[in-house]
């Protein structure tokens, strides 16, 4: 046997020994998944009742901001005191006179259910045509008005957030009729530098309809100029009583989920 064949013979007996220390060496199999292995149970989401669908009544966690009873649970904007709208027959009525209302209480994340009627003896044409808002945090308005039949600047329209982003559609009843929203809102998370870290977040459900989906919130909603970041905590809510002339609208079976 000459040299290389001496070599090709040590090569080979190498190599079927790696192979055969290969063969030995065992790793675990990865465990087979069985449906229990990606289920958990605790903690348990807490147990609510849900509102009756017959009376449209609040969920049992709610806190209730109107039941047709009385604005206990809202204060005049001008200062505090007294709401002084106009409660009767189960809903209250902007009092145009008195100014905007806010909810005594503040409030960070949310889930809103309001209704709103616009009288069907409305008059008055873009934004002078029923024209109110929901404030959230008191920052940031989501329009109210009559676009029944009403053209305006589309930013600007029912279900705005106002001069922001316009509705996804227009889901208007006609003026005597009620409407509902029902508004999903994240309260931003600020910086030291008092710059959104996460901005705020809303979604808009007007009579069943998606207007805003987890739309993200500039800044505050400028009549005029561009959105401001300012830096706040828990908010009020805040409706408003615009100084359009047209006829007054009104709400109703007003309640609020914190999240
Ligand atoms: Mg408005």
């Amino acid at each position: 046997m000459n040299f290389t064949m001496k070599m090709t013979l040590a090569a080979f007996a190498c190599l079927v020994c790696v192979g055969a220390n290969a063969q030995e060496k065992k790793y675990p199999e990865q465990e087979r998944m069985r449906p229990g292995m990606s289920e958990y149970w605790t903690p348990q989401p807490k147990v609510i009742t849900p509102g009756d669908i017959k009376t449209n009544s609040a969920p049992s966690d709610a806190i209730i901001l109107f039941d047709g009873k009385d604005l206990s649970a809202w204060e005049s904007a001008r200062g505090g005191g007294p709401a002084e709208w106009d409660v009767h027959d189960g809903v209250f009525t902007v009092n145009k006179k008195k100014g905007d209302i806010l909810t005594k209480q503040s409030f960070e994340s949310f889930q809103l259910h309001i209704e709103w009627c616009v009288p069907e003896n409305i008059t008055g044409t873009s934004q002078g045509r029923g024209n109110s808002g929901v404030f959230l945090q008191d920052m940031y308005e989501i329009q109210i008005l009559d676009c029944y039949n009403n053209e305006t600047y589309v930013n600007g329209q029912t279900g705005s957030v106002y001069k922001q982003t316009p509705p996804l559609a227009n889901a208007m009843r006609k003026p005597g009729e009620w409407n509902v929203y029902d508004i999903i809102y994240t309260a931003p998370v600020f910086k030291e530098d008092g710059t959104y870290r996460v901005p705020p977040h809303v979604t808009v459900i007007h009579n069943g309809v998606v207007l805003q989906n987890n739309t993200t919130i500039l800044g505050t909603t400028e009549y005029i100029g561009f959105p401001k970041v300012k830096k706040h905590g828990a908010g009020k809510i805040r409706l408003q009583s615009h100084g359009d002339p047209s006829e007054p609208i009104s709400f109703r079976n007003i309640w609020i989920r914190e999240m």
